[in-house]
């Protein structure tokens, strides 16, 4: 047996989440043959505890095996992840099948995110694209309830989830999985590999663009998220009050940070006309606009604060299916998923 031997067959090694395999990403640092044992030394940064506990099962699973491998020991020395960029720079898998993801991300909760993720996603399938569209929030997901889907998902024969048809779209979320278990007791490391596995266990089957709800905010489950799929852009949502923008701008530089590009910036909430068309801005004048210069990244629509919007959210039926002749609010997500196609084409 030669230590070259043994980094071949390490090449079958994954990273748990990730399509690459454990000896491309620099991982083992010493491989020593002797007479009766073989030796791995490994080290992973890492602060998610099943990384290693995978990795390690999965070298033993492939050395035993080998002839003249003598006795396996396999070390690993696991470094503490500083959170942030150093992790997610480890690679990224694409999904099968998918040609683009964009991620929908906000700074705060309540600005409307699910609310723009849908609208989105509905406009980019009106211009004949094949679209997903999948909510990630494990704590509150949104998105069933705004295409009035009670569906429960089955499985196919390899146990991946098959996503749900509404309106034209593949739907899926977060909720699902989680079943009868109590989204608070999903903390921390456990959330990261319920979110790790979600991602990986979809169905998607052929798309031309997968929208990502992303829960609020910029902690671990939305690095994870980014650093578990390769994301194309994202689609930042904010309303122009100023404890949103101070939310958004956090959210701009995480996603900076991670090297995931910013498609651009979505002011909602933007104000209020009233039947004599005077317009009210409500949460702040045009905040969002002016956030977005700042940042120098493009504004993609401003979307009024209206009732349609809300009623078609609780019913089921996202205001983008109307015809865009008939609400502006449908127009501006119209508009909005175009510059999302000339962005980053399918
Ligand atoms: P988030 O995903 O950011 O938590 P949601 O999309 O769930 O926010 O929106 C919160 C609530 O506000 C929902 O009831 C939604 O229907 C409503 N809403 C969002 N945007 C608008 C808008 N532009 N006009 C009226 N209601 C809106």
């Amino acid at each position: 047996m030669t230590p070259e031997l043994i980094k071949q067959a390490l090449r079958n090694v994954r990273y748990p989440g990730f399509s690459r395999d454990i000896i491309s990403f620099g991982l083992v640092k010493e491989v020593r043959c002797e007479a009766g044992s073989t030796q791995v030394d490994i080290e992973v940064q890492t602060k998610d505890p099943a990384i290693p506990e995978q990795i390690f099962k999965e070298c033993h699973a492939a050395l035993d095996e080998l002839p003249d491998v003598g006795e396996v020991k396999i070390n690993i020395d696991i470094k503490d992840a500083p959170t942030g960029a150093a992790e997610a720079n480890t690679g990224k898998s694409s999904i099968p099948g998918v040609k683009r993801v964009v991620a929908v991300a906000s700074g705060k909760g309540g600005v409307g995110k699910s609310t723009v993720a849908s609208n989105l996603a509905i406009a980019l399938a009106a211009t004949g694209a094949r679209v997903g569209l999948c909510d990630c929030d494990l704590y509150g997901p949104s998105i069933a309830m705004m295409f009035g889907s009670h569906e429960r998902p089955s499985a196919n024969e390899r146990d991946e989830i098959i996503p749900i048809n509404a309106h034209g779209l593949k739907l899926m979320s977060m909720g699902f999985l989680l079943e009868d278990r109590s989204p608070v007791i999903v903390r921390g490391p456990m959330a990261t590999r319920y979110t790790q596995q979600f991602l990986r266990q979809v169905e998607w089957g052929e798309l031309d663009y997968l929208i990502l709800d992303l829960p609020p905010g910029t902690g671990d489950i939305q690095l994870t998220i980014v650093q578990t799929v390769a994301v194309d852009g994202v689609v930042i949502v904010t309303t122009p009050q100023e404890v949103a923008l101070i939310d958004a701008r956090k959210a701009v530089s995480m996603f900076a940070k991670v090297n995931v590009p910013i498609i651009g910036l979505i002011e909602n909430m933007a104000w209020f006309e009233c039947d004599h068309g005077t317009r009210y801005p409500l949460f702040g004048d045009a905040g969002g606009v002016r956030e977005a210069e700042r940042l120098n990244i493009p504004v993609l629509a401003q979307i009024p604060i209206e009732v349609p919007i809300r009623e078609g959210g609780d019913q089921g039926k996202p205001i983008a299916l109307n015809s865009i002749g008939t609400s502006n609010a449908s127009l501006a997500f119209h508009q909005a998923a175009k510059s999302v196609i000339e962005a980053i084409p399918a």
